[in-house]
């Protein structure tokens, strides 16, 4: 697979003239015109690159671009315009490249870094970057809350181990008092020097200075001059009335820093509720189980019992009451998404209890 040579295809030497290669399309697409050759598939093929050949070689601008394509080698890396349906790259919209990479349209070559990209085999940094959003990594952790603080909500301390800026060198990388030089690999730029960016498109951090554009010679020896070292941070976290088991809560750009200087990723912290030896949790019930006598079940008795709003309610359980009976004391759940829930008493009759309150 080379890049298509359009100068052999219209038959002019490199440094034609624009009106040379003007008149050479001309003559060769008036030859090969599919009206002058009915039925003649191979004159249709050859009449169809010429025009592809024009459509870049006639263009200042395509051609410069074409040019320093050439010069550059890409040829080797298998770029080949061919491939690509040319007319698509002119419509509006987004266009789906043959590797599934998706770009908003546009001109030819006007976006080199993103057919560079498609075509220097997949897995390149532009996809990389193009299909996660770019930010660091995110962070997940756990933390374990009472229960009462889940129904009441209120803040709870939270340490976290994560990468951030580094607190001895304050993220510059080098031992405090130390010189740092330019970076060789970039001359400071801080950007990696590829193919891409011969044309501009690159913003691909210097992996040899992390994109910072200087070298550190004498490291930070917590962060081993990268500027980020792993830290603890601790967190107040407001835990809102009425969080269940399992809920997360998102601190955004509170994730691990990145290296490469992207944003950071989110810290997501796992609501773990303690359980609690009466109350039982369901959606906004409370669930629990009161015993009583044998007695008390088949007269009827008023018991005091629990709530998790502090107070004690007195609880009629009327005669006759069967024993796994659920009584509900209304509203005495859980505040939460704007309504509240019941109570919900299960009552268990012991052979051997006397009395229950
Ligand atoms: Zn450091
Ligand atoms: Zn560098």
């Amino acid at each position: 697979m080379n890049v298509k040579d359009y100068y052999k295809i219209l038959g002019v030497q490199e440094n034609a003239t624009a009106q040379q290669i003007k008149s050479a399309y001309r003559n060769l697409a008036k030859k090969y015109h599919p009206d002058a050759n009915p039925d003649n598939k191979q004159a249709e093929e050859t009449f169809k690159a010429v025009s592809e050949a024009y459509d870049v070689l006639g263009s200042p601008g395509k051609k410069a671009k074409y040019d320093q394509m050439r010069k550059y080698g890409f040829n080797s890396g298998g770029f080949n315009p061919g491939d690509f349906d040319f007319g698509s790259f002119h419509r509006a919209g987004r266009t789906r490249g043959p590797g599934g990479f998706t770009f908003e349209g546009f001109d030819v070559f006007g976006d080199i870094g993103q057919i560079f990209s498609q075509f220097f085999g997949g897995a390149g940094p532009f996809q990389e970057t193009r299909r996660k959003p770019q930010t660091g990594a995110d962070l997940h952790v756990e933390v374990q809350i009472p229960f009462e603080k889940a129904l009441h909500g209120g803040n709870v301390d939270l340490k976290v181990r994560k990468n951030d800026i580094c607190p001895d060198c304050e993220g510059g990388g080098a031992k405090p008092g130390s010189t740092v030089k330019s970076c060789p690999t970039c001359h400071g730029r801080g950007t990696a020097m590829g193919a891409q960016s011969l044309f501009g498109a690159s913003r691909q951090p210097c992996p040899s200075c992390y994109g910072k554009g200087q070298i550190i010679e004498n490291p930070c020896n917590r962060c081993s001059g990268k500027g980020i070292a792993p830290v603890r941070k601790t967190y107040s976290i407001r835990i809102p009335a009425g969080v269940g088991d399992g809920e997360q809560i998102r601190l955004k750009g509170e994730g691990q820093k990145d290296p490469a200087g992207l944003p950071p990723g989110n810290l997501y912290i796992k609501v773990k509720v303690k359980s609690h030896r009466f109350f039982k949790r369901h959606n906004r019930d409370i669930h629990c189980e009161v015993e009583i006598s044998d007695s008390q079940a088949s007269q009827g008795t008023q018991i005091k019992i629990k709530t998790v709003h502090g107070d004690q309610v007195k609880l009629k359980i009327p005669p006759g009451t069967a024993d796994g009976t659920v009584l509900r004391i209304p509203r005495m759940g859980i505040d939460k998404d704007g309504g509240r829930g019941d109570q919900l008493v299960k009552v268990v009759i012991s052979k051997t209890r006397k009395q229950a309150g």
